[in-house]
């Protein structure tokens, strides 16, 4: 079966290949760099990591484009109630979004692309809307059109024929209750950072950045466009009108929306004020893989409940994986190829790729996993289970790992759990006993800047928290 994926514009699952046959073009709404990421933001951002490596783990290319909003209202208001340019006020979010990314093992797109470094691309989108009659000025303000584009309310299949035609909305953000004519560029107010442009002093509203900037590196047709579900109205409602407009073209094939990480209900955000950042769960002990299984393992279109439980729970899913590894690796299994162990890898590989196909589906990519790993573990322990049978076994391992990437542990960041600091010890110990004396030096080593000390006694190595 095909790799498909549910299309919000049709409301179905498609099969999805890219125009091309070969390159997989793909914009994804990236960070509004005003504050650290909650993980909430991170789930979006690991599920479109995992969407750009399950394309590739099928042989297709990507060009993947994120933006950074580095402008905005809250922006302004932030970096003017500070003192401080909006470069100054941004940089330190847009690095620490950076290492919060790369702490999850989050792919960097092929680009990465500032806001404010295309403001001329904006500009230039801006004049276009406005030679096709797309747009109006009120107060210095340029504003768009909406009751001028019939496919408005296309994506997010709301129907806005009663929307009072003329009336504006300034604010980037609103919802659909406001369906009104959306701001493109905001003239200068008092003190205000500001472009001198040749469409006046100002600044761009939210929304012309993506389709400025997607179009510049990805054509007038993208294969998919991508983000969290809240955006779906009016961000890309109105990224649709803006580019369509101009080209005449569809302005992305798919477009693929991940459900929010909730609480108590509750969408996870910064004005509810419930929310975690990746260092707050990292200062309590968690792993930066068992917060990343935990986000990657719930498919991307339900709900995620995030909770303390849901969180051991990953932990414990992963030393189970690499206890597993752990197994193949170091136990002596008699030669030869169990004939019966065999067709159960092969199977449960079938399994995990045609659930990854299913639109993602890493519930049940994952019970795949686990189901064989229950099986085979039954299997080892009965004597059903030969040397030859490990390929098949570490195949499925790598296949599940080059998507969910949460064998390896993690050495640099948060503290280590308990089984963590033991799948360690074992693997020095295997280490050892292969006369890989430098790999077990090296875990040592790594335990010890970890601030874990090892003690080799007569009955095994012990070991205690400096
Ligand atoms: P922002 O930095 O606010 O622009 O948001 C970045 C991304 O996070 C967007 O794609 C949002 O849709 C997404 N997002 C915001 N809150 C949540 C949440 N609670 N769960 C999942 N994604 C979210
Ligand atoms: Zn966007």
């Amino acid at each position: 079966m095909a790799l498909r994926f549910y299309n919000t514009l049709t409301q179905q699952v498609d099969d999805f290949v890219p125009a091309d046959g070969k390159t997989v073009r793909m914009y994804v709404c990236g960070p509004t760099v005003y504050n650290f990421a909650h993980i909430g933001n991170l789930r979006t951002f690991t599920f479109q990591d995992l969407l750009r490596r399950w394309i590739r783990a099928r042989g297709l290319e990507t060009m993947h484009v994120m933006n950074i909003t580095d402008v905005d209202d809250k922006i302004i208001r932030s970096a003017m109630a500070q003192n401080v340019s909006i470069n100054d006020y941004t940089r330190p979010y847009e690095e620490a979004f950076l290492e919060d990314i790369g702490t999850l093992r989050i792919q960097r797109p092929e680009k990465l692309v500032r806001a404010t470094e295309h403001i001329h691309e904006m500009v230039e989108l801006i004049q276009g809307l406005a030679s096709r009659g797309f747009t109006y000025e009120s107060d210095g303000s340029i504003y768009y059109r909406i009751s001028k584009f019939e496919g408005y309310g296309k994506l997010s299949h709301n129907d806005f024929g009663g929307m009072i035609a003329g009336a504006r909305v300034d604010v980037d953000e609103y919802d659909k209750e406001n369906a009104r004519d959306f701001v493109l560029w905001k003239q200068r107010k008092d003190n205000e950072p500001s472009w001198d442009t040749p469409i006046g002093d100002g600044r761009p509203g939210w929304h012309i950045e993506c389709s400025a900037m997607a179009m510049k590196y990805l054509g007038e047709t993208l294969d998919i466009h991508a983000g969290g579900i809240d955006l779906t109205f009016p961000h890309h409602e109105n990224e649709i009108a803006q580019s369509e407009a101009v080209t005449e073209k569809p302005f992305a094939r798919f477009w693929i929306h991940a459900e929010h990480l909730i609480v108590e209900g509750q969408k996870m955000s910064k004005s509810l004020g419930n929310f975690y950042t990746l260092r707050d769960l990292l200062q309590m002990g968690y792993s930066p893989e068992a917060i990343r299984y935990l986000l990657a393992s719930v498919p991307y279109r339900n709900k995620l409940n995030f909770t303390f439980d849901g969180l051991k729970a990953a932990a414990t899913s992963i030393e189970r994986l690499r206890n597993f590894e752990l197994r193949l690796k170091t136990d002596r299994f008699p030669e030869g190829l169990d004939v019966t162990a065999a067709p159960r890898a092969s199977a449960a590989l079938a399994q995990f790729e045609a659930a990854m196909d299913d639109d993602l589906n890493t519930a049940n990519a994952l019970g795949a996993v686990f189901e064989y790993l229950r099986e085979t573990n039954t299997a080892m322990d009965a004597g059903g289970f030969r040397a030859a049978n490990v390929a098949g076994a570490q195949a499925l391992l790598a296949r599940m790992d080059e998507v969910f990437d949460v064998l390896k542990p993690s050495v640099t960041a948060g503290a280590l759990s308990d089984g963590e600091i033991d799948a360690l010890i074992a693997e020095r110990v295997a280490a050892k006993k292969a006369r890989n004396f430098a790999r077990a030096d090296g875990i040592r080593a790594e335990l010890l800047e970890q601030g874990v000390v090892l003690e080799d006694t007569k009955e095994g190595t012990r070991w205690k928290r400096k």
